[in-house]
């Protein structure tokens, strides 16, 4: 209890709770009760008094007034002793080009597959006297937190080891493909990329501002940035993290007509044709994004009307994809009824 401010006020269960955790947290078995605990504040610090008080909720909190508890010191870490940069070199892979920079910081080049307007695209891995380290890709400082890379390493070849397979697997952005329907602004650069492995050469378009990098878990090669900043990529299917395979899929089923079912079905009905149709273009689909044709939006309201419990029944049982009762309900309401008879009936 040594962070104990006699000024403050907390609430009877804060107090114990800091207490069991802290105990716990030095190795210590807390091993009394919240009664015991209370009791023996009081005997500690007789100034302190109790309260109830309403809280904002109108529930009851019992607070203590005359004690509280100072915040923890913030953590920390003590500053190692400064790296030794011929120690990070004796650890380094053997067929590494490293440099040691003026500052003692060891600069290792890793170079990639791809070649930037003829000149080979490398990625440059810093190995700071703070043990921290940094990535650079043509001298942009690459953020390493949204890729999940923590910045720290230790003095062992296993820890050194690990970060080069790790900045090895860092994804470049290649950019945008120039095409027909990319603008190019002045916050673009242009660019001619050839990829080694493959012999591929394409010229690229890249926003001023790219990341160079794209996540591990990216389906494009293209990252966010230069993404929005090129016309052509404003449709759904070009997002770092879709398949452009599962919209083509969306796109093919609902281009399905009757007529291609009745191909495949010459003796069914038409209204069961209709129903199909209506079943490829609504399965999976987010239940406000589904459409229906008037001729299955009639059924299904016969139905519905009929009993609601059995309509109820059949679409929840997940057999078939149905409009909902609400909807139903909706598209009822507005036919206007007016006063009188119907004709059509009486015929
Ligand atoms: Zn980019």
């Amino acid at each position: 209890m040594s962070r104990v401010d006699v000024t403050g006020s907390i609430s009877n269960n804060g107090l114990f709770t800091s207490y069991s955790l802290e105990s716990k947290d030095q190795g210590l078995d807390p091993s009394c009760n919240l009664r015991e605990f209370t009791e023996t504040i009081h005997s500690l610090f007789p100034h302190v008094t109790r309260k109830k008080i309403k809280q904002q909720d109108n529930s009851v909190a019992t607070i203590y007034q005359g004690i509280n508890i100072k915040p923890l010191d913030p953590l920390t870490l003590k500053p190692g002793c400064p790296l030794d940069s011929s120690k990070i070199m004796g650890l380094l892979p053997s067929d590494c080009r490293a440099d040691t920079l003026e500052n003692g910081t060891v600069c290792c080049m890793l170079e990639t597959d791809f070649l930037s307007n003829g000149s080979v695209v490398s990625k440059t891995l810093n190995f700071n006297c703070d043990k921290t380290f940094s990535v650079a890709i043509a001298n942009n400082i690459i953020d390493l937190k949204p890729l999940g890379i923590s910045n720290t390493f230790q003095e062992t070849k296993e820890s050194i080891s690990t970060i080069f397979k790790c900045v090895e697997k860092i994804r470049l952005c290649t950019g945008v493909r120039i095409t027909q329907n990319v603008v190019c602004t002045r916050f673009h650069v242009l660019e001619k990329l050839d990829e080694r492995s493959t012999g591929i050469s394409s010229r690229q378009i890249r926003s001023v501002s790219c990341l160079r990098v794209v996540k591990f878990n990216a389906v494009s090669q293209t990252c966010v940035t230069c993404q929005r900043m090129t016309k052509k990529l404003k449709t759904s299917d070009n997002k770092e993290n879709t398949k452009g395979s599962e919209t083509k899929d969306d796109g093919q089923l609902s281009l399905i007509s009757k007529a291609d079912i009745k191909k495949l079905l010459p003796n069914a009905p038409d209204i069961l044709l209709e129903m199909l149709v209506s079943q490829f273009k609504n399965a999976g689909v987010h239940p406000k994004g589904r459409r229906w044709s008037k001729e299955v939006i009639n059924s299904c309201l016969q139905k519905y009307t009929r009993s609601q419990a059995v309509y109820k029944q059949i679409r929840n049982c997940q057999r078939l994809v149905l409009p909902s009762p609400l909807f139903l309900l909706t598209y009822k309401n507005k036919v206007k009824h007016n006063v009188g008879f119907h004709h059509e009936i009486f015929r």
